[in-house]
């Protein structure tokens, strides 16, 4: 690790110009899970750079001012290449400007918020960071399916199945355990890959498991079946991305819990929103 800190370059960006930037979450869809930290810089950015996982209701809150880029990355379909995009926040800050680089879900959950900051970091340019609701917290509480329950899941394991080479290829040993819950966050292209092998590897194809799409949002689908069915439902069901799996006993709580969307029971349905 260099601990060596250009003081110059972090004079220049902070005294003179006064720019920065905020890597901000902004969770998994619905504005209403924004912190009021996000919300706050989103309506006094100069700049906002946003990935495509950033849905229009929070791009309505921010300023109108505020100039809009967009460097949005879908897989096998980079539209900005990562280090133009460092060199973007790098050389927007140093123009003076308050840069907001928006995330969706959390920025350090699969999101390359790492990755920026180094840039920013070595180049001494003054960041903050605003966590967001990941994936994983806000579309499970959305699915009604909690990660953890005492009766029968302990530990929670998030991964990603997207492999640099495009294929999927986890640790099955140590993901196929009774007792705890594994969520996946990527689209459908290895899901049936993800089935297959966990129920060899000592699951069995009867455990239960789910796809959400489009968790958070008025458009939110859940399909829940087991190992064995998933795959087919889900390809049946024609879910659109983002699509997140949840794999586990808590799984089967969803028909006690759901609340939200189409699929809960419609005396447990949420009201309309009061705000
Ligand atoms: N930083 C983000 C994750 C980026 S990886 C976070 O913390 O949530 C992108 C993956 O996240 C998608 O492929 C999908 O698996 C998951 N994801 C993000 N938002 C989602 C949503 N609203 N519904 C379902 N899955 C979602």
């Amino acid at each position: 690790m260099n601990s060596f800190v250009d003081v110059a370059a972090m004079v220049r960006a902070w005294g003179a110009d006064g720019g920065a930037v905020y890597l901000v979450g902004a969770g998994p869809g619905d504005p209403e899970l924004l912190t009021l930290r996000a919300a706050r810089l989103l309506e006094r950015a100069d700049v906002v750079v946003y990935d495509h996982l950033v849905g229009d209701g929070v791009l309505a809150l921010v300023g109108a001012r505020a100039e809009r880029i967009y460097v949005g990355k879908e897989r096998a379909r980079h539209s900005v290449p990562q280090e133009r995009i460092n060199a973007m926040l790098v050389d927007l800050a140093r123009a003076g400007r308050s840069v907001v680089r928006l995330k969706g879900g959390d920025p350090f959950v699969f999101g390359r918020g790492g990755e920026e900051l180094q840039a920013l970091a070595a180049a001494g340019v003054p960041f903050e960071v605003v966590p967001g609701i990941t994936a994983a917290c806000g579309v499970s509480a959305y699915a009604g399916i909690p990660l953890t329950h005492r009766d029968c899941a302990h530990s929670c394991v998030v991964v990603t199945g997207h492999l640099k080479d495009g294929s999927c290829n986890l640790d099955w040993q140590a993901l196929a355990r009774p007792g705890q819950t594994v969520v996946i966050y990527m689209g459908l292209s290895g899901l049936e890959t993800i089935c297959t092998q966990l129920a060899a590897h000592g699951l069995g194809a009867d455990w239960p498991a789910a796809v959400v799409g489009n968790g958070t949002l008025a458009g939110q689908r859940v399909v829940a079946g087991t190992l064995g069915t998933l795959a087919a439902r889900v390809a049946e069901a024609g879910l659109a991305s983002p699509c997140l799996t949840i794999v586990g006993e808590v799984v089967r709580l969803r028909e006690e819990l759901a609340w939200f969307g189409a699929g809960a029971p419609v005396g447990r349905r949420r009201p309309a929103p009061v705000l």
